[in-house]
């Protein structure tokens, strides 16, 4: 071989080497690329993307029985991201590692998404042994970090589904653990196992989320409209059982009522939770307040311009960041700060009190009245009563039904009402149907009624008729019996 070709073989040697070189660089590259796509960053346990890949496989590749497991941590996570961004990773890590210390060689662990992880158990089954497990998870999880002298606890909670009964393929199986886990996490429960009736909720559910959105559509479309507002008079009442009986309408509650064109009417107890969960009541609340505004601007234009409407407004909606602004919007349609609208706010949804209490400040200054509504139902009413700045205090249905034949809602009812006066704030008594109730209540200092006896919830315009005909109607109501 010449010089030359002896040159050029080395040469190409050379470069066949260093192709190769580059090619191990690439092929580290990829696998290091690859192990980030199927990693979990935090916790280095493989993530959804391999977990959808051999899910499948995994739950086929035994004939036994199995368990998925979805866990969730709970908002205390959040809110520790936002508080200190340094700590939660330290605390994935080590969450991690406690879920897979109980795990142990009974399955695999995911880490899915930030603050979610999913177990397979592939040798588990009896829903005893993982509903064990699943509270042992939750105990070991829960269990107080000590960091940097700080003590950081974590809630979880988790969905459970069984294979192969409870979903034969993994698309099922994982919809059905996450059911479950939503189910959980609505509760704060520790766990939930799958049933089917959870399932069947969740469909109902889903469906009548479709069907308010459509009714919200049409109401604001040339359609028949499905939504509407009823009112129920409040009266205020003199000199009860006397010659000198007085009485006059001093307001109405606003009610919504849904006419659905192949259901019928569905109640509010049925619908509004589901707004309320999947957020749609924030527009039907803006859509309520902008309709009850309409109506007090006509009812003003008729004469009866010192009636207050009263509207109902959940604890959803009073939560949302920007609840504040949108109140102040509808103040400004109102064109006057001087409005005889009052807002029923109830405590199940006060989780914040300082909160609240800056809320309601500044609905009051926007010139709403503020009336606190089901009051004695919550477990808590005694113990911010004093604190919150409300103007009413709304004597709660399930109370007066018991007045005055029954002794324990006739001495709650008693307390309710002296304290209400104690702190100087009005009374309103909700869901007086008969004569007794009024009666009782009368001599106990209440004057204004809304329930039954007087009038049933009506559509606008029989409202107005109502108010037409009140002297007559309450000529005959307050006729001594
Ligand atoms: P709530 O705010 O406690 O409303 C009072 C409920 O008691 C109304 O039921 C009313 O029709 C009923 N009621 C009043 N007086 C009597 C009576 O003498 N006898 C009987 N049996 N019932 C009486 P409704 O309209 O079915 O509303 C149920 C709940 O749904 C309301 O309880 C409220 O929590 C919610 N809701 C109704 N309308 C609205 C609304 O426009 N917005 C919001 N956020 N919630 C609403
Ligand atoms: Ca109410
Ligand atoms: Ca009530």
């Amino acid at each position: 071989m010449g010089l030359l070709a002896v040159s050029e073989n080395l040469q190409y040697r050379r470069l066949i080497e260093s192709l190769e070189n580059e090619l191990a660089l690439s092929r580290g590259k990829i696998d290091k690329l690859t192990q980030k796509l199927e990693v979990n960053e935090d916790t280095g346990l493989p993530n959804a993307v391999v977990m959808n890949r051999e899910m499948e496989g995994l739950l086929k590749a035994t004939p036994d029985s199995k368990a998925v497991l979805f866990l969730s941590l709970t908002d205390q996570y959040t809110t520790l991201k936002r508080t200190s961004p340094s700590k939660p990773q330290w605390i994935l890590f080590n969450t991690a590692i406690r879920i897979m210390t109980v795990v142990a060689e009974h399955g695999r662990v995911y880490h899915t998404r930030e603050e979610e992880f999913l177990i397979l158990l592939e040798d588990l089954h009896d829903p005893v042994a993982v509903t064990q497990l699943a509270s042992e998870i939750v105990k070991q999880v829960k269990e107080a970090y000590v960091l940097n002298g700080q003590t950081i606890s974590l809630g979880v909670n988790i969905g459970i589904a069984l294979y192969p009964e409870q979903g034969e393929s993994k698309s099922i199986l994982l919809r059905h653990a996450d059911i479950a886990l939503s189910e959980s996490i609505k509760n704060k429960s520790m766990y939930q196992l799958f049933t089917p009736e959870l399932r069947d909720r969740m469909i109902e559910k889903d469906e009548l989320q479709k069907k308010i959105l459509k009714a919200l559509e049409v109401n604001n479309s040339d359609e028949r409209p499905q939504l509407m507002l009823y009112f129920q008079p409040q009266v205020e009442i003199r000199n009860w059982n006397t010659p000198e009986v007085q009485g006059r309408v001093v307001g109405a509650e606003v009610l919504i009522r849904w006419n659905h064109p192949t259901d019928g009417f569905i109640p509010p107890g049925k619908f509004i939770p589901v707004a309320e969960e999947t957020g749609l009541i924030v527009h039907m609340g803006t859509w309520i307040l902008h309709t009850a505004i309409s109506c007090l601007q006509d009812l003003a234009l008729q004469g009866y311009g010192t009636i207050t409407v009263s509207v109902n407004i959940s604890s959803v909606q009073m939560n949302m960041d920007d609840f504040i602004p949108r109140m102040k919007e509808i103040v400004r349609r109102l064109k006057t700060a001087d409005h005889p609208m009052k807002l029923e706010l109830t405590e199940s949804g006060m989780v914040n009190i300082e909160d609240t209490i800056k809320k309601i400040g500044d609905m009051k200054e926007m010139g709403f009245k503020i009336l606190l509504d089901d009051f004695g139902t919550g477990y808590s009413s005694l113990s911010y009563l004093k604190d919150l700045p409300i103007d009413v205090v709304k004597i709660d249905k399930s109370f007066v039904d018991g007045v005055p034949a029954g002794e324990k809602d006739t001495a709650m009812t008693r307390t309710i009402i002296t304290l209400a006066k104690e702190l100087r704030k009005d009374i309103i008594v909700e869901g007086t149907e008969h004569r007794e109730q009024i009666d009782w209540l009368f001599d106990h200092g209440c004057t204004v009624y809304q329930g039954y006896y007087f009038s049933k919830p009506l559509p606008y315009s029989d409202f107005v008729q109502y108010l037409k005909n009140f002297p007559a109607i309450f000529e005959e109501k307050s006729r001594p019996n």
